[in-house]
């Protein structure tokens, strides 16, 4: 169940329908004012909607004062164990309170926070952490993990809700997928707060991307979520925001920038696709606008699946094609197809988009004599494009006509494949 009501951090809306925040969290010392605010800009400028601060001393919150002033996005201050912190951060002005009221020293202390946010309309993020669950839930923990964290976090939120506060969000984090799936699909059902997400201790950069695009992935598709943070052991919190928006993209949950299609290449490929990829994906980097591109490794399919792609390039040993929304522009020696893909892409971004009849009619041919010569060829896409035909064939009894995968793949069939 998506999340019924809706919290305010600084400007962003969290929950209630509003789109699913992106968050990151500085790895810097706080302290260090400079070293945070650099990393704010990146996680800003990589189109992090919130940033979260780690505040365990005086001396960040003494940063903290200023960090809020020049922050580009909201700061939340991460508090753990020391209530007078998050007092403080209050005080600093933090755009809004993490703490776990499990391990915060006590009701009381829980008490005397919400107050304080309450007066100066802060909202909180009030978690659970499956490493620090409270005593009396230890029996359940071993018994069942998950209804333990939720029922952790319900308690604490009958809590906030005793003492008259609802200005918050809510998170279950574990580094137990399966767990951080059931226990936030529990917790969905039992409470209409917004719910933060994201799988605790992910790892590397590569493991952890997967894991989270796993574990959140499968929630937001559910609707579950309202803000994800991807936690990543990097250096660099823009690598977490990256991760977050292509979890978010490939759900079409929000657009952001360009979406890059590559085909996973095979024994057909005649030239240097790894690099060729790389260089247009860095590229693309520098594009706000949500144009798709398409990288295919031959022209064995003609344009075929991305055929839907705004801009494309299909490759051979010494040239290859660029191509727009489906039709071909022009052939272009190989190692000149991504920069003349990107000539085209901002010709057509600053409206200056024209098609030369001549060359784009070269490349059309160009294209349809490759396919012809290569009829017969059972390639990856061929293979799956026949498949989804036969699994739509007649044998449902629903009158659709069976598709021959002998008739359509054989090269003396008299016709063409025709992509559906
Ligand atoms: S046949 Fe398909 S997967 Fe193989 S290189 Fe060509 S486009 Fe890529």
């Amino acid at each position: 169940m998506a999340s019924q009501r809706q919290i305010w951090v600084g400007g962003v809306p969290i929950g209630g329908g509003a789109p699913v925040a992106v968050q990151s969290m500085t790895k810097t010392e706080t302290a260090d004012y400079d070293a945070t605010m650099k990393q704010i800009q990146a996680i800003a400028e990589a189109g992090g909607d919130l940033v979260r601060c780690a505040v365990p001393r005086d001396k960040d919150v003494e940063a903290l004062k200023r960090i809020v002033q020049k922050s580009p996005i909201p700061v939340i201050a991460d508090i753990h164990f020391n209530h007078t912190l998050a007092l403080k951060a209050i005080d600093a002005g933090a755009h809004c309170i993490r703490l776990n009221p499990g391990n915060i020293g006590g009701p009381e202390k829980v008490a005397e926070v919400a107050e304080k946010a309450k007066k100066a309309g802060t909202p909180m993020r009030i978690g659970v952490n499956s490493g620090s669950l409270p005593k009396h839930l230890h029996e359940l923990e071993r018994e069942n993990s998950v209804e333990a964290l939720v029922q952790a976090a319900v308690e604490f939120v009958e809590l906030m809700e005793r003492l008259d506060f609802q200005n918050f969000k809510v998170s279950i984090k574990s580094t137990n997928v399966p767990n951080t799936i059931a226990s936030n699909r529990l917790l969905s059902s039992k409470i209409d707060y917004p719910l933060h997400l994201g799988i605790t201790e992910a790892g590397t950069k590569w493991s952890g991307s997967l894991k989270s695009a796993v574990g959140l992935g499968t929630l937001l598709a559910d609707g579950i979520g309202d803000t994800i943070r991807i936690s990543l052991s990097t250096f660099h919190a823009e690598e977490e925001v990256k991760v977050a928006w292509e979890i978010l993209k490939a759900l079409k949950i929000r657009e952001k920038g360009p979406v890059l299609i590559a085909c996973p290449t095979c024994g057909r490929l005649q030239f240097d696709m790894d690099t060729v990829v790389a260089e247009i994906e860095q590229r693309l980097e520098a594009y706000e606008e949500p144009i798709e591109v398409a990288v295919l490794g031959c022209a064995v399919n003609g344009i075929g699946e991305a055929s839907h792609a705004d801009f494309g390039i299909t490759g051979a040993k010494n040239e290859g094609l660029i191509f727009a929304g489906g039709k071909p522009l022009r052939k272009v020696p190989t190692e000149r197809l991504v920069d003349e893909l990107f000539i085209e892409i901002d010709k057509s971004l600053e409206g200056r988009a024209e098609v030369d009849l001549l060359k784009a009619a070269e490349g059309a041919e160009w294209l349809a004599k490759i396919e012809a010569e290569n009829a017969d060829e059972m390639t990856p896409e061929r293979m799956a494009a026949l498949e989804a035909a036969a699994a739509d064939g007649n044998g449902d009894g629903n009158g659709h006509k069976r598709v021959s995968l002998d008739e359509e793949a054989s090269p003396t069939a008299g016709r063409r494949f025709t992509r559906t």
